[in-house]
């Protein structure tokens, strides 16, 4: 195929935060590197924009203690070569109720990977952090050092201004409309709307909510990656209180496990305002979003009357942000070679499913590793494989069976 006469190393697709973290690894590693866009960079349309992602070590699947603890020596090294700050540190607290096996599976898999933490009962819940936190006696709380919060879109400026210091091209308002491999040079064409085809040897895609549209073009195959629309509430504290809940001070950024999945961090980005959400929405196309609330306020509302007492006013948010998750069937990423006519020749990464951008330097690493030496060390990726889909179309079971027997052994001894 005629391609523009633009060649490169890698072209990577998709300037998200994933993206833009894997095109400043490749130029860090030498490579010719195009980054590729269909929208303004740093737009809202996708994943990747906004005031605030947690960073928390603390997960009941195991596999990711090791990346999540790389990503934040990553995370500091990035920022500390670019002379601004994206990654603000704070505790992480974890709670629900004392039966929940997830909840028990983070304890079980803190223990195991030596993650210093703390179980608390809620009367020291609520002493640890001066009645701020108020959780019912049925509950127990998770208390460890890894917490934070990071800068989205300013991360991902700060990715795209590294990877161009580095060399990477950068282009957008360029929409990629396949990939085609190039039967006579080798490698691939990226093939755009807009009439340019580029030559390059190896390809990344990091296309988000758009992952499952695109790789149907691209090779026919249907992965189980459903976009879906979630919207962050920013709620008021109660004036004089708000130094208490603010970053920098003893609040933690912290997470509710049970139904629904509630989460949250410091008062950073909007002074007197915390930002306290769902984990979930509306399944949607998206580039036909309804571009609404799909969330359930109301168990939103009475969980935050329950846990802040009145500390923080839960009658209504005062400011909201929508944006786009990619929900696996089992919440895992999808990382892996395309396959196919493509071989190890197209790597995706996606299916982040809502708690990905904490990993996004670590995500960049493999998927560098991946498309230059076929495989990515210190990270097993069989969870995040396409084929585990194809075993089971739930993909991996979360069978936290063991952890939990596990943690009710250590606990009694
Ligand atoms: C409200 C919200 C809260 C979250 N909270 C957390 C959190 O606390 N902690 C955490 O770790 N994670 C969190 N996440 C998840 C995290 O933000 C995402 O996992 C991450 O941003 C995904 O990045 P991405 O690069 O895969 O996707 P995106 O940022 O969407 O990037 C994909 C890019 O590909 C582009 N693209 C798509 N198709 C094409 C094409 N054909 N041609 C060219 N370009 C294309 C898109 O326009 C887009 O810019 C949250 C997400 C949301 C929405």
């Amino acid at each position: 195929m005629e391609y523009s006469g633009d060649e490169f190393d890698v072209i990577v697709v998709g300037a998200g935060v994933m993206g833009s973290s894997t095109a400043y690894q490749l130029a860090k590693r030498g490579q010719k590197t195009l980054l590729v866009e269909q929208f303004d960079f740093l737009h809202h349309r996708g994943s990747s924009h906004g005031e605030s992602r947690t960073i928390r070590a603390t997960y009941p699947e195991d596999y990711y203690h090791d990346m999540v603890m790389e990503s934040s020596l990553l995370w500091e090294e990035a920022q500390q070569q670019i002379g601004y700050k994206v990654y603000f540190k704070a505790q992480h607290l974890d709670m629900g109720p004392s039966d929940n096996n997830s909840l028990l599976s983070v304890v079980a898999s803190c223990k195991k990977n030596g993650l210093p933490h703390q179980i608390l009962e809620p009367l020291q819940v609520a002493e640890k952090f001066t009645g701020r936190f108020n959780i019912p006696e049925t509950w127990v709380g998770v208390s460890s050092g890894l917490g934070g919060v990071i800068k989205p879109t300013k991360a991902v400026s700060m990715f795209q201004t590294l990877a161009f210091q580095e060399g990477v091209t950068l282009r957008d308002n360029m929409e990629v409309k396949n990939i085609v491999k190039d039967e006579v040079k080798g490698g691939v064409v990226v093939v755009t709307t807009n009439g340019d085809k580029f030559w390059g040897k190896k390809c990344v895609v990091t296309a988000g909510a758009w992952m499952r549209k695109l790789v149907k073009t691209i090779s026919g195959l249907e992965l189980p990656i459903q976009p879906s629309e979630v919207m962050v509430c920013y709620w008021r504290i109660k004036e004089g209180h708000e130094a208490e809940f603010a970053m920098g001070g003893d609040f933690p950024t912290f997470a509710n496990y049970g139904d629904p999945y509630i989460y949250g961090t410091p008062s950073l980005e909007f002074p007197g305002l915390i930002k306290i959400a769902v984990h979930g929405g509306r399944p949607c196309d998206p580039d036909k979003r309804p571009w609404g609330s799909g969330v359930n306020m109301e168990s939103l509302k009475q969980w935050i009357k329950s846990i802040f007492k009145g500390l923080v006013d839960f009658n209504a948010p005062v400011s909201t942000q929508l944006c786009m998750y990619s929900m696996t069937p089992d919440e895992d990423f999808v990382i892996d070679f395309l396959g196919g006519e493509f071989g190890k020749d197209v790597v995706i990464g996606g299916g982040f499913s809502g708690h990905g951008f904490k990993m996004a330097p670590v995500v960049g690493r493999i998927l560098a590793d991946l498309v230059l030496i076929g495989e990515a060390r210190g990270v097993e990726l069989k969870y995040f494989r396409i084929g585990r889909f194809e075993d089971n179309p739930r993909g991996n079971v979360k069978d936290y069976g063991d952890q939990v027997k596990f943690l009710n052994e250590s606990l009694k001894s």
